[in-house]
């Protein structure tokens, strides 16, 4: 359709929804199955034990046919009861999201307010529910990686802050930009619900989202009184277990999902952290030879996924992101709602490589140049400097295995 297209394929850094590889594209590109069928069960079991792999855990995993805002919602309809109170954190822009919707299931939100530049405090949440002796508060709502900032939140050092007030609360946590790309312990973490999505880590188009749940949180779930039919995890129970699902599931996106985990398997959860570690260290290095700020301040809290950049003061990051996507058909992530205009999002998580963070920070850099937003030059080399040496060292001990 294009008379004189850029070549080559547009770059999506976006945190979210990411690059589909072609082995995930053409493992949906199959004619769709009877999902009642025989051949169906085989790929419900493979999904729904692979996904308990993702999220480390034992407890069930439903898959629902719905952006991840839909499994923010059944999180929260599956547990709790109209006029319940929920601990919040306002890490950012998915946190006020998340608040907006628990108020309008008649939930009562409560917002522990903060700067949107770093991760949720625990020490905060414990001493809310330490002052909440009746424990009017059913849940702590915590999003791992905060996709407007790019803060990662300790959801290990919340679940201690819960323990140490000795609070019953149910913990759920939002992971749709943190999953298969920062390390995440369902089970270890103790967290009751966990909330996910399949376009952003896990490598697949929109379309599918997901509720890892404890035994606390299903059975908080049984007399828990909001209306829940579509989202309701008792209906998934039965038909699941022997790999179907209550209502027509997005078989396509389920035969993605297979293969999603199976690459995940072959590359290794902890190579997969590294890597998007990696990448997101190599930004943080070509921001700062730019010259340019960082969003997060806390070190402890940068995100793998995602960097979120200020501009300077008097240019806008919107301008700035037209420049990009004209001269080098890119799409970077935009500032949401508090920073909008004042900030830009690199993302860097899920089907990604050097060279393509390369060409990423290339397009950042020149981009910068051209629509005259003051910076220094050599971002570009910092990060290609760092990621050589990341080979490097990486490389050493190999050779040094093989002389021995
Ligand atoms: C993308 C994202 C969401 C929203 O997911 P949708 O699929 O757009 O509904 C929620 N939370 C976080 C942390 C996200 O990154």
């Amino acid at each position: 359709m294009t008379q004189s297209g850029p070549g080559g394929r547009h770059f999506l850094q976006i945190p979210g929804p990411t690059n589909v590889p072609d082995r995930i594209l053409r493992a949906i590109d199959r004619p769709t199955i009877d999902h009642r069928g025989p051949a169906f069960a085989k790929l419900g079991k493979r999904v729904l034990d692979g996904m308990r792999w993702v999220f480390r855990c034992k407890g069930p995993v439903f898959i629902y046919p719905s952006s991840g805002t839909g499994a923010w919602e059944a999180a929260l309809v599956n547990t709790l009861s109209p006029g319940d109170r929920v601990l919040m954190y306002e890490t950012g822009h998915f946190a006020t999201l998340w608040k907006t919707i628990a108020a309008k299931l008649g939930l009562v939100p409560e917002f522990l307010a903060s700067d949107w530049r770093r991760g949720a405090d625990a020490a905060q949440i414990e001493a809310r529910l330490g002052a909440d002796a009746a424990h009017a508060i059913k849940a702590v709502c915590v999003v791992h990686n905060e996709t407007s900032t790019g803060c990662v939140s300790d959801v290990a050092a919340v679940r201690a802050a819960i323990d140490a007030a000795k609070h019953p609360a149910l913990l759920m946590v939002d992971t749709i930009s943190s999953l298969a790309s920062i390390d995440y312990r369902h089970d270890e973490w103790g967290v009751d619900v966990t909330v996910g999505g399949s376009q952003k880590g896990l490598m697949l188009p929109p379309g599918l989202a997901f509720n890892a749940v404890s035994e606390k949180a299903l059975a908080a779930g049984r007399h828990a009184k909001l209306p829940r039919a579509y989202w309701s995890w008792e209906e998934m129970t039965g038909p699941n277990a022997g790999g179907y699902f209550p209502y027509t599931p997005s078989t396509n996106l389920l035969f993605g999902l297979a293969e999603a985990i199976a690459m995940l398997e072959e590359m290794g959860l902890e190579a997969v952290f590294a890597r998007h570690a990696r990448h997101a260290e190599a930004t943080r290095r070509a921001v700062k030879a730019w010259g340019l700020e960082l969003l997060c301040v806390d070190p402890a809290a940068y995100s793998g996924s995602l960097t979120a950049v200020l501009m300077p003061a008097g240019h806008d990051a919107d301008a700035f992101r037209r420049t990009v996507l004209e001269h080098f058909d890119m799409s970077l992530g935009n500032g949401l709602s508090k920073v909008s205009g004042k900030v830009f999002r690199i993302g860097h998580l899920g089907d990604f490589n050097d060279l393509m963070l390369a060409g990423t920070l290339a397009g950042i850099e020149m981009g910068l140049a051209l629509a005259g937003v003051p910076h220094r030059k050599g971002g570009v080399q910092a990060a290609l400097d760092y990621l050589a040496g990341a080979r490097q060292s990486a490389a050493e001990p190999k050779k040094a295995a093989v002389r021995s």
